[in-house]
C-alpha cells in the first residue's frame, strides 16, 4: 500500500457498525435515524422515479452541482449566511459532507501546513488532514466540574493562540459539535474569529447539524461573523438536514476564490454527484423555502419538525441514562448524547494486558454481553489526549420509540 494509508486502522464506524450487526444489538451507535424518513422527502423521490422521460433527472448533471439544487441552496444560504451566495460559483455538491471536508483539506493544505482542531472532534478530520499532508494541532475542550449540559465543554483562546505558528493555515470548527452536542456561543465564535483574522487563517466550518438545535438555543453560523464569509468554507449535509443519511449528499459553500481548489479536485475525481437524489433534495429545500418565506415556520421540517421530534427523544434517553447511573451531558444540539459510565463496574474494568482504552472495552462489552451498541468517544481525541477522556459513551437518540424502549430495558439492569 501507499504511504498515505500504510498506517491506517479500521475507523470506529467500520468496527462498531459491524459489531452491532454481529451481536444483533439494540443500536444507539452509528448516527442514523431508524424511524421512517420524512414522507414528503420520499414522496418527492418516488415522483422523480415515475418520470423516465425527464432525462435531466436521470442523466449526468452539471458537474459542480445540479442546477435546481444549487439554486435552492443559494436561496437558503443567502439567508442563513447573511450574504449573497452565487449558485454558479459559490457552491459545490459532493458525495456527503465527508467528501466536502476532504476536498477542503486536499485543496488548501501543503505538506507540513498546520491545522487547529478543537477536540473532541469528528474522527475523520485527523486522518483526512494527514492524508492531505497537513499536521493536525489539537486543542482540547475541557469539561467543567459537575457538567450537566454540552455548554460545559469550554476552550481556552489563549491555549489555541499559543499553538498557532507560522505554519498554521486553517481552523476546523464543528458547530454543533459531534459527539458532544456543544453549540458555540457568539462570544466563543467572536474570539475564534479574532484569531482567524489576526493569523490569517482559513476556516472549515462543519455545520452539518445546523438544523438540529433545541428550543432556546441559537445556531450562529461562522460565516455570518464580520469578515468571516471571505475566509470560511461552510459544509452541510442533506443526509442530516432531511434525516436521510443514505442519500449521502453534501456541499461546500464559500466565495469562489476559496472553492476553486475544491472544484479542481472534484472535476477529476467524481465530476458529478448523483442526479435524482440532487433533484429530490432540491425539491425538499424548495418546499422548505416556500414555508419559511410564507412565515409558516411551525410547518417547516428544518425550523420546527426536526428539533421538536428530537427534543422528545433526547429527553427520553437522558432519563433512561440518569436512572441507570449513566451520567448524561444534555446536548444543546445534534442527535448524540455523551454519558459518563465511571460509576459502572464490570469485567470491562480489567485491562487484562490489553492496550485498549476503557471506553473501547466498555463499548465492546456492552455490545457483546448486554446487546446495546454505542460509540467510544476517545476515538474523537488524538492519541496524546485520549487518556482521561475514556470514561464516556456516545449514544444516538434519533431512534424509534421501540428502539429507545429496548435500550431502556437494557439500561435498567444497571440500576
Ligand atoms: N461531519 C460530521 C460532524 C458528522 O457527524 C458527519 C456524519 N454524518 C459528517 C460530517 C459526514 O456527513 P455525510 O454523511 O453527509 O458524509
Ligand atoms: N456521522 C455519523 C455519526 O457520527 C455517521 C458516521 C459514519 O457513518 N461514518 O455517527
Amino acid at each position: 500500500p501507499s504511504e498515505l494509508v500504510r498506517d491506517s486502522k479500521p475507523s470506529i464506524w467500520v468496527e462498531f457498525t459491524a459489531l452491532a450487526a454481529e451481536c444483533n444489538a439494540v443500536n444507539l451507535g452509528q448516527g442514523f435515524p431508524d424511524n421512517p424518513a420524512p414522507k414528503f422527502a420520499t414522496d418527492i423521490l418516488k415522483e422523480i422515479s415515475l418520470h423516465p422521460e425527464q432525462t435531466p433527472w436521470h442523466q449526468y448533471t452539471r458537474g459542480f452541482g445540479h442546477p435546481r439544487l444549487v439554486n435552492a441552496l443559494a436561496k437558503l444560504y443567502s439567508k442563513t449566511l447573511q450574504t449573497q451566495v452565487n449558485p454558479q460559483t459559490d457552491i459545490l455538491i459532493t458525495v456527503g459532507a465527508y467528501l466536502a471536508l476532504y476536498y477542503s483539506f486536499l485543496g488548501w493544505l501543503n505538506k507540513g501546513d498546520e491545522v487547529i482542531v478543537l477536540e473532541p472532534a469528528y474522527d475523520s478530520y485527523l486522518p483526512q488532514i494527514k492524508m492531505a499532508g497537513g499536521i493536525p494541532i489539537s486543542v482540547v475542550m475541557e469539561l467543567s466540574k459537575n457538567p450537566k449540559t454540552s455548554e460545559d465543554y469550554k476552550f481556552d483562546l489563549n491555549k489555541i493562540e499559543s499553538k498557532i505558528t507560522n505554519k498554521t493555515k486553517m481552523l476546523v470548527l464543528n458547530n454543533p459539535n459531534n459527539p458532544t452536542g456543544k453549540l458555540f456561543t457568539r462570544n466563543e465564535l467572536e474570539g475564534l474569529a479574532e484569531l482567524v483574522k489576526k493569523h490569517d487563517l482559513i476556516v472549515v466550518a462543519d455545520e452539518v447539524y445546523e438544523w438540529h438545535v433545541y428550543p432556546g438555543h441559537e445556531m450562529i453560523r461562522f460565516a455570518t461573523l464580520p469578515g468571516m464569509y471571505e475566509r470560511t468554507i461552510t459544509i452541510g449535509s442533506a443526509g442530516k438536514a432531511f434525516s436521510v443519511t443514505g442519500w449521502k449528499t453534501g456541499w461546500a459553500i464559500a466565495p469562489s476564490h476559496l472553492l476553486q481548489p475544491l472544484k479542481n479536485i472534484h472535476q477529476n475525481c467524481i465530476f458529478t454527484s448523483i442526479t435524482p437524489i440532487q433533484e429530490a433534495i432540491a425539491q425538499c429545500f424548495e418546499k422548505e423555502i416556500e414555508l419559511i418565506d410564507a412565515g409558516k415556520t411551525s410547518e417547516s421540517y428544518l425550523l420546527t419538525g426536526l428539533s421538536s421530534q428530537l427534543e422528545r427523544l433526547r429527553d427520553r434517553l437522558v432519563k433512561s441514562c440518569s436512572e441507570a447511573g449513566l451520567k448524561p451531558i444534555v446536548p444543546q444540539a445534534g442527535y448524540f448524547l455523551m454519558a459518563d459510565f465511571d460509576s459502572f463496574d464490570g469485567p470491562f474494568k480489567d485491562a487484562a494486558g490489553s492496550s485498549d482504552l476503557l471506553d473501547f472495552r466498555f463499548v465492546r462489552w456492552l455490545c457483546r454481553e448486554k446487546k446495546l451498541a454505542t460509540i467510544p468517544p476517545s476515538a474523537f481525541y488524538s492519541d496524546e489526549n485520549k487518556k482521561g477522556h475514556d470514561h464516556f459513551v456516545r449514544l444516538c437518540f434519533f431512534k424509534k420509540d421501540q428502539t429507545l424502549d429496548a435500550a431502556d430495558e437494557i439500561l435498567k439492569q444497571f440500576k
